[in-house]
């Protein structure tokens, strides 16, 4: 039996950083790590909306709050804004907020559907904290006792500063950083990487190696040949044209995801710049039409030369092979419509901690790790397929994805939904009812009926309970500071 004494983590990007952390603060001094990263090579240099997850590992981690954001530009994210999404001229809001009070066995939108048919106007974002304090620009922590006022926010930063923010706490923790290509990787008589040689002959041995080298997966794929699930079938969007603008005068706290003719771009507000992209399907639209259209729809003045990227949607079949595992862009990649990428880096170091073995690799572990993650992955998946299936659209693009043969689990979503409005959250699904609910109505679902519980009680209950909640879950904006003045403030403690 051989102790696990030495982790090399290929790649330092956003995967390569933040597994060095988080590893290196779990872990302390039991193993040494060593992150080999080329400067030459770079990294992909895009990725700027988070989830609200990315706040343990800031937790984790002890990051100070205003440092963070002073470091990497960051600003508030409640929610992402979909627009023309169902149809061009329509918008909706995905928060990470609850709508309103769940009933035991029965969620809020069965109430406010009844209350509808009773005569109340409003939609679910009425009641929704997150959807009113994002419209109107509001935000700071809310200490509150009651669940229902919770306000759960990520952020939007620089995903290159955040690196390089991570890289500092690391190198200090004690993770070594060596610069260099790796040009040659070596294997033992089992099949196992045993070293990474570098471009001056250096060789670097280890026992577990993250490769977190990118988009070419160079030891989970060129070296192991593990293979790929390609899922373009179902997301066929394969590029991306990715340019930085000037920021507007007021930060809003969420971020745009505006559906084009055969995709969608997305506007990420940062303290010093907006984020711009066009992820497309270039089988419908050609490169310089898809950079036309960002370009046209660019709300402030380019601050670089728009950059394409290519991908493939899809995960690598197995993300533990042998003694590699893969995290980050090259353990699969899904577009960033609902920011997941580095959220899946994440929840990847997270679960090879759980898994951390102390002596040699077993096979269960590594059978663990991967079904763990392509159940993440495949939940991920069928909740973006969602956005593109539910459309009504014109364009030949959105016409075909109307008709995809959708992952057998997500039609059976949509059509309990459809009946009666009945959501059932998956098993460790990153997503809430509360997700579903929004895209799905988002989209355009009404359900053909509410939950005969929400009948016990009287017309007049109904009314004030909706009435209630409403003016509680407004409230707070009224006494809120405004985004840019919150973040103002952080900045100058
Ligand atoms: C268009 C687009 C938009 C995105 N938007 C979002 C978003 O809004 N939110 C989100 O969460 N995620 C987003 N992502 C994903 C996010 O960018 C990535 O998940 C994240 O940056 C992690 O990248 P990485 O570290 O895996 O790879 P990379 O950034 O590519 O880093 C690879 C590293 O490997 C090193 N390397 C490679 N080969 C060698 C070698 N031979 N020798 C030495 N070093 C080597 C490189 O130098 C580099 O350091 C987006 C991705 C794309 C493509």
């Amino acid at each position: 039996m051989r102790q696990i004494q030495k982790v090399v983590i290929l790649g330092g990007g956003t995967a390569g950083w933040m597994s060095a952390a988080l590893m290196k603060k779990v872990l302390g001094d039991t193993v040494s790590i060593t992150l080999i990263e080329s400067d030459e090579i770079g990294t992909v240099g895009v990725g700027e909306a988070t989830i609200p997850p990315i706040r343990l590992v800031n937790n984790v981690l002890g990051l100070n709050e205003s440092e963070f954001l002073k470091e990497t530009k960051a600003t508030i994210k409640l929610a992402i804004r979909f627009e023309n999404w169902k149809r061009p001229g329509e918008s909706y809001f995905h928060t990470f907020g609850v709508p309103g009070k769940s009933m035991a066995f029965c969620h809020f939108h069965h109430v406010l559907a009844r209350g509808q048919k009773l005569g109340v106007e409003d939609d679910l974002w009425a009641y929704d904290l997150n959807y009113h304090c994002a419209v109107a620009g509001k935000f700071a922590q809310i200490n509150s006792q009651d669940p229902i006022m919770e306000m759960p926010f990520a952020y939007h930063f620089d995903a290159g500063l955040y690196a390089q923010f991570l890289r500092k706490i690391s190198e200090k923790a004690g993770v070594k950083r060596i610069e260099g290509k790796v040009q040659q990787v070596l294997r033992g008589q089992n099949g196992d990487i045993s070293a990474l040689v570098l471009e001056n002959s250096r060789k670097i041995d280890g026992e577990i190696f993250i490769d977190c080298s990118g988009f070419k997966g160079l030891l989970i794929e060129q070296t192991l040949g593990t293979g790929f699930d390609d899922w373009s079938h179902w997301l066929p969007c394969d590029s991306a044209i990715a340019v930085p603008s000037e920021h507007h005068q007021q930060t809003v706290p969420y971020t745009r995801s505006i559906a084009h003719k055969a995709g969608w771009q997305w506007q990420i507000p940062l303290q010093h710049r907006n984020g711009n992209g066009h992820v497309f399907c270039s089988r419908y639209i050609t490169d310089e039409e898809a950079r036309s259209v960002l370009m046209e729809n660019l709300e402030t003045k380019a601050l670089a030369e728009p950059r394409l990227i290519r991908f493939t949607t899809g995960r690598r079949r197995r993300q533990w092979n042998r003694n590699v595992v893969a995290i980050g862009l090259s353990s699969g990649f899904l577009e960033p419509l609902e920011s997941t990428s580095i959220h899946l880096i994440q929840s990847g170091i997270v679960r090879l901690l759980q898994l951390f073995p102390q002596h040699d690799i077993k096979p269960a572990m590594v059978e663990e790790y991967n079904r763990q993650s392509q159940l993440e992955f495949e939940q991920i998946r069928d909740f973006l397929v969602l956005h593109y299936y539910l459309n009504e659209r014109e364009e030949d693009f959105w016409n075909d994805m109307r008709h995809v043969q959708v992952p057998e689990l997500l039609a059976h979503k949509i059509a309990l939904f459809k009946e009666n409005g009945k959501l059932f959250r998956e098993q460790n699904d990153l997503f809430l009812e509360s997700s579903w609910l929004q895209v799905m109505v988002g989209q355009g679902i009404k359900p053909q009926e509410y939950h005969p519980l929400v009948n016990t009680l009287p017309d007049a209950a109904i009314i004030k309970m909706l009435t209630q909640l409403k003016a509680k879950k407004l409230e707070p904006v009224f006494h809120l500071p405004s985004h840019d003045d919150y973040i103002r403030h952080m900045l100058s403690r």
